[in-house]
């Protein structure tokens, strides 16, 4: 339902945590993000309402200061804990708004080549196939681009990888992903709402564009892998 993405220069839980209550008026049912500590991906979650999340957070603080967070309107798999985003597989953790629609299939696919399914959902595949395509020697970016034409559905995903610090990877079709560009740093969002805490500098993607952020900034691919140039707007939502 809502997504953020940050490569910040401070601890980016609280601050997922603050955009994602920017998102609440879309309704959800559960939540939950993940940081790089040390280069691994550890992940925190919540039924209920971010202020679940919250206390999650206060028992086990997340430090890290690249992160991504989901707010979830549960559309496969019921409202449980381990059915929220983040989906990890390996070193690799997804968040999604939509659906995947040949999930089943994919399901089964990533199954046959030895991955375990963890949860529920639709989303979850989504992180095992590109996991599996990094294990088989692509680079992150290479087995995005790879696994993304095989999607079907709508679908925005934003995607953190173990062991890169300074890469998040976001991908819109049927549902719409936002760059936000900082200083210094690099954000995805849902919409210019959830950016709005960090910047009003956006780049809309556009239907079937992915990006590659780093932060010093944002190379974007259309559906083709072909690099394309997106324009900046400036955002009219402030915080
Ligand atoms: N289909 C996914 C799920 O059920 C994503 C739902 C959403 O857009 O929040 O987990």
């Amino acid at each position: 339902c809502g997504i953020v993405g940050i490569l910040g220069k401070v601890d980016a839980a609280p601050r997922i945590v603050d955009s994602l209550k920017r998102l609440e008026y879309r309704g959800y049912d559960s939540a939950g993000v993940a940081t790089l500590v040390d280069g691994a991906l550890v992940r925190r979650r919540a039924e209920g309402k971010l202020r679940n999340l919250e206390a999650v957070l206060e028992k086990s603080p997340l430090q890290g200061t690249s992160g991504i967070g989901h707010t979830r309107w549960a559309t496969h798999g019921a409202p449980t804990v381990s059915n929220a985003h983040p989906h990890q597989a390996g070193s690799v953790a997804v968040v999604h708004n939509g659906i995947i629609e040949n999930y089943l299939d994919l399901r089964d696919e990533v199954t046959a080549a030895g991955a375990v399914l963890a949860t529920e959902t639709d989303t979850e595949v989504v992180a095992h196939l590109i996991d599996l395509a990094i294990s088989r020697g692509l680079s992150p970016q290479e087995a995005v681009a790879e696994v993304l034409p095989r999607l079907k559905g709508a679908f925005a995903l934003a995607i953190l990888f173990a062991g890169e610090e300074d890469l998040l990877i976001g991908a819109r079709k049927g549902s719409p992903l936002a760059i936000g560009h900082g200083d210094g740093e690099m954000f995805f969002g849902s919409d210019a709402i959830a950016l709005s805490p960090f910047t009003d500098r956006i780049t809309y993607l556009e239907e079937g564009d992915w990006a590659a952020l780093t932060r010093s900034g944002a190379r974007i691919f259309d559906q083709g892998n072909r690099p394309v140039e997106r324009p900046e707007a400036k955002s009219s939502v402030t915080s």
